[in-house]
């Protein structure tokens, strides 16, 4: 971890520049991490240009092989990376190795998967035949929340497609993802896998440059549209994870001891920064004081602190700007609504803020219409489940969300009208490489994960024979 090079055409190179990766449990440096500079993105650019001819003729089970091995080194430095990723990132431990060993069946599953041809027609007048080919030279955007998975996620369906691939994650949390570049370097052939870090000052030259031909971005709305709008000169495949703003409805049959457990968690993993955590609570009237005070209950019987202490449940912040919002947020849940759980600021140094509940809070509230990606949830009474599912629906996300009831039919018919790329039944948040992932409205553009998400990493590419 002490010794992060950038990793730039089979090269572990040091960077033109330097920025200080801050712990935010401790508000202390405790590395400094490379930067590139605008001359070694070109670099990098250039020489998984030069790479691509020769990686994409490699076969199949020799690409495959080669992620595998990687998905090896994922496991073997398991306990390191989980450490770093604590360190950076803030999320407890427990969740920094679950991260670690998603991130290995990730790459297993990418690994295991192949695109075959397709037989589209085969009759008396023609043979016509789908083939997936690869696209050329990837750019990968990652943000801060699950450095490690998401930055991962784009170079392994990008490198087994046979693409040649460029991965920037977020300047506060580039230490897992260097970490990965000196595993990548062992593994593969000079310029298939560049990795390299900025300032929060690249990400347009990256996605601008005309020999990049596809980007796979995962961050907020407002960079994703810049995204799209720097690609679009030459007409790039793009796909787009954005932010979300997910709606839990609890229906009035529940059993509400049996279902807040799995709504807290839902909504307060990795201090409520995860882009599908359940971010607005609708619960029935029937309901309401009974699931308010359940969930302040566990709110108060959370350990918070920093990720590397034994117990904890929820770290910090990720970075000072996040906190700084977080704050804010706070504040109009206390304007708008009654905070009945958290509401405080540890005196101890870091970026933390207890897990805090508000009720009696509604739509109006920016607290509830916009995306405040940090341990505050806000409940809102409904009384017609037709109005709630217009009130979830209002909105300009439409990443994910849940419907909470005892009855499976009922359930799904209100599942069946929520306007997300999913939604999840009894519980929030269950995500894996076999399941499509893909965000609604201004949530996102195209798939992730899944045969379907392999394949927008190719080029659709028909021969067609006439008899
Ligand atoms: P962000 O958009 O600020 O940054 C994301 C990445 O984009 C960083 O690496 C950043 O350096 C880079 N970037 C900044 N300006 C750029 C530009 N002009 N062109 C290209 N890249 C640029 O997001 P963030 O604050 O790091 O992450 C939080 C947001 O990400 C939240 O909105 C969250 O919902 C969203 N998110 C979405 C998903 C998903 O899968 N849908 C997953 C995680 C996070």
């Amino acid at each position: 971890m002490s010794d992060l090079k950038l990793l730039i055409n089979g090269n572990l190179v040091s960077g033109e520049r330097q920025i200080d990766v801050v712990n935010p449990a401790t508000e202390k440096v405790f590395l400094q991490s490379p930067v590139a500079s605008i001359r070694q993105a070109e670099l990098a650019i250039a020489s998984a240009k030069e790479a691509f001819p020769s990686w994409s003729q490699t076969p199949l089970n020799e690409r495959q092989k080669k992620l595998n091995l990687l998905a090896d080194k994922i496991r073997s430095n398991a306990n390191e990376l989980a450490t770093a990723l604590v360190k950076e990132q803030g999320k407890p431990l427990q969740e920094a190795a679950a991260e670690v060993l998603y991130t290995e069946a990730f790459m297993r599953y990418f690994a295991s998967h192949s695109l075959k041809s397709e037989l589209v027609q085969d009759d008396e007048d023609y043979q016509i035949e789908m083939h997936y080919k690869p696209l050329g030279v990837v750019v990968g955007i990652a943000p801060w929340n699950l450095p490690l998975l998401i930055g991962l996620n784009k170079v392994g369906p990008a490198v087994v497609t046979g693409n040649t691939v460029i991965l920037k994650p977020a300047p506060s949390t580039p230490v897992t993802t260097l970490m990965i570049g000196a595993m990548a370097q062992e593994i593969f052939p000079p310029g298939v896998i560049n990795i390299i870090t900025d300032k929060n000052d690249l990400g347009a030259y990256l996605t601008g440059h005309p020999d990049v031909a596809k980007v796979s971005f995962t961050g907020s709305t407002a960079t994703g549209k810049k995204v799209a709008q720097s690609a679009l000169s030459s007409l790039k495949r793009l796909t787009l994870e954005l932010g979300g703003n997910d709606a839990g409805i609890v229906l009035d049959d529940v059993d509400v001891t049996a279902v807040a457990e799995k709504i807290f968690a839902g909504s307060f993993m990795n201090c409520g920064q995860v882009c599908i955590a359940l971010k607005r609570l609708y619960v029935h009237e029937s309901q309401y004081d009974e699931m308010c005070n359940a969930l302040a209950d566990l709110a108060e019987q959370t350990d918070v602190g920093d990720g590397m202490r034994n117990g904890v449940q929820i770290g910090p912040l990720q970075n000072e700007m996040q906190y700084r919002k977080a704050l804010d947020f706070m504040e109009i849940g206390r304007r708008d609504g009654n905070i009945i759980a958290g509401g405080t600021v540890p005196e101890y140094p870091g970026f933390f803020i207890t897990p805090t509940i508000v009720r009696d809070i509604d739509d109006a509230s920016v607290l509830v219409n916009q995306e405040q990606f940090a341990p505050i949830l806000p409940i809102i009474k409904y009384s017609e489940i037709d109005e709630v599912i217009q009130r979830a629906n209002h909105s300009e996300y439409g990443l994910g969300g849940s419907v909470w009831s005892s009855n499976i039919d009922r359930a799904k018919a209100v599942a069946a009208k929520i306007d997300s790329g999913t939604v999840w039944i009894n519980h929030h948040l269950h995500f894996g490489p076999n399941i499509p992932f893909c965000g609604a409205k201004e949530s996102g553009l195209g798939v992730e994960f899944s045969r379907e998400g392999i394949a927008e990493f190719t080029q659709r590419s028909v021969i067609s024979v006439a008899k």
